[in-house]
């Protein structure tokens, strides 16, 4: 039996993320972006939270961690590279690195790029991946602390994973991603049916999130930097994949 998956929106644009064990009891956070919203999750299906397992240091994945622990008792991992700037860890992870939640692992994949401690959270066995700003719905996250090549080398491990691999990421940035991904391709049929199926899921009120890993494969462009059809596109034909990816970075922020 798959773990259950509640995508919780937290702030302006933010997903938090509750996966729960109904045989175990076992209730985990991906990270605790205000505490509110996830508080009256749990409390809504009667679960108690045992652990919070943070992404990465940025304010807008950690503000709910210390309300959320005084309220729960939850037990706090993050990355062990961070621990220096996360709020007090009861557990310092590294790439590897398995965390138990309830019958299943969370495997810990090293992610830098967006910040130099990201850490993904891959579950082979409910066949979800939690990449927060790093692998993004149809984008990935800015470059604050790292470099296009972290940045290329942590995207091509989640990329490496299995396609049906659900991508729980931590915002919802999906108009504007598309938007652009449609103007470095115009006309691409695969980007228009996903923009159609995001109006449909939010006029149905539904939440856009997760994405197949397939999904992303087909139409989110930094995951295509090493695309024939993508390079020829941005007139960088036959340029090494991680050059047309820091190009398509550096046109979405200026997008
Ligand atoms: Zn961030
Ligand atoms: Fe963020």
């Amino acid at each position: 039996m798959p773990l259950e998956l509640v995508t919780v929106p937290c702030r302006r644009d933010n997903f938090a993320y509750l996966l729960h064990d109904a045989a175990s009891g076992a209730t985990a956070l991906i990270d605790a972006p205000e505490a509110e919203p996830i508080l009256a999750a749990l409390q809504a299906r009667g679960w108690t939270l045992g652990q919070i397992l943070i992404t990465h240091h940025h304010d807008d994945h950690i503000a709910g961690v210390e309300a959320l622990r005084t309220a729960t008792g939850a037990r706090v991992l993050g990355a062990a590279a961070d621990r220096h700037r996360l709020p007090p860890l009861d557990r310092a992870v590294a790439e590897g690195d398995r965390v138990a939640i309830g019958p299943e692992e969370a495997v810990v994949i090293d992610v830098p790029g967006h910040t130099r401690g990201h850490v993904a959270y891959h579950l082979p066995q409910s066949a979800l991946v939690f990449t927060a700003d790093s692998l993004m719905a149809a984008g990935c996250g800015r470059l604050f602390e790292g470099t296009a090549e972290e940045m290329w080398q942590s995207l091509q491990k989640l990329a490496s994973l299995p396609r049906q691999t659900q991508v729980c990421s931590g915002h919802d940035y999906l108009d504007s991603n598309l938007r652009f991904a449609l103007s470095l391709e115009p006309g691409r049929a695969e980007i228009i049916s996903r923009q159609a199926e995001v109006e449909r899921m939010r006029r149905e009120g539904r939440l856009p999130m997760p994405w197949s890993l397939d999904e992303e494969q087909r139409t989110n462009p930094f995951l295509r930097a090493a695309d024939p059809a993508l390079k020829a596109a941005m007139g960088m034909a036959g340029a090494p994949d991680v050059a047309v990816f820091a190009a398509i970075r550096a046109a979405k922020d200026r997008f």
